[in-house]
């Protein structure tokens, strides 16, 4: 099949034959580079604005032998990806109904996928530095302040913890996969802002 793009959808297709859902749709229509979309992505292609039919592929008809193929349309607005339909006359009435609304929506939902993604970014850069820095430390421990009370030593071990990694994560058996584990966002905030992110 080899290059191909894909949808990710929020509401499935629906296959007309056995009522199989599928939550992705693999396209040739854009630009073929393994690119991930959804519904108000800018997507690349030579189409501006218009209806591409394509053809959908159900894999559970396919499975057990029936023909898996049923129209489906790609809607187009000025580049962005405004509609996946099955229906031709559903995809001419998503074409003329786009609206500032629905520009409104995609931008909020962008600007928060993108948010989400820089403090994750942050968080799991920031949980290595820590783990760094503990490596430093074990190699290099820090001098005891000279004259220093059992109560100012705990006061000093208090305060430099705020900054570490839980004990959870360094005593693990291994401290990068926990914290990789603990950086990984579960199924549920994938299903959220897309699998890609
Ligand atoms: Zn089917």
């Amino acid at each position: 099949m080899g290059m191909f793009d894909t949808i990710h959808l929020k509401s499935p297709l629906i296959c007309p034959v056995c009522g199989g859902q599928e939550h992705s749709y693999q396209t040739h229509a854009f630009d073929d580079v393994m690119a991930n979309y959804r519904i108000g992505s800018v997507v690349g292609g030579a189409l501006l604005t218009g209806i591409v039919q394509e053809r959908f592929w159900c894999s559970a008809c396919h499975k057990v032998g029936k023909s898996a193929e049923s129209p489906v349309y790609l809607v187009v607005w000025h580049s962005i990806l405004v509609g996946l339909e099955q229906d031709f006359a559903r995809a001419e009435a998503r074409l003329s109904a786009v609206d500032r609304l629905d520009l409104i929506g995609w931008l909020d939902e962008a600007q928060r996928n993108e948010n989400r993604r820089k403090r994750r970014y942050y968080g799991f850069l920031n949980d290595v530095r820590r783990w760094h820095e503990h490596l430093e430390r074990e190699r290099n421990p820090e001098p005891v302040p000279e004259g220093e009370t059992a109560e100012q030593a705990k006061r000093r071990k208090a305060f430099a913890s705020l900054w570490r990694l839980p004990e959870e994560i360094l005593s693990a058996p291994d401290p990068l996969a926990a914290i990789i584990a603990n950086n990984t966002p579960s199924q549920g905030e994938n299903d959220q802002d897309g699998i890609w992110d």
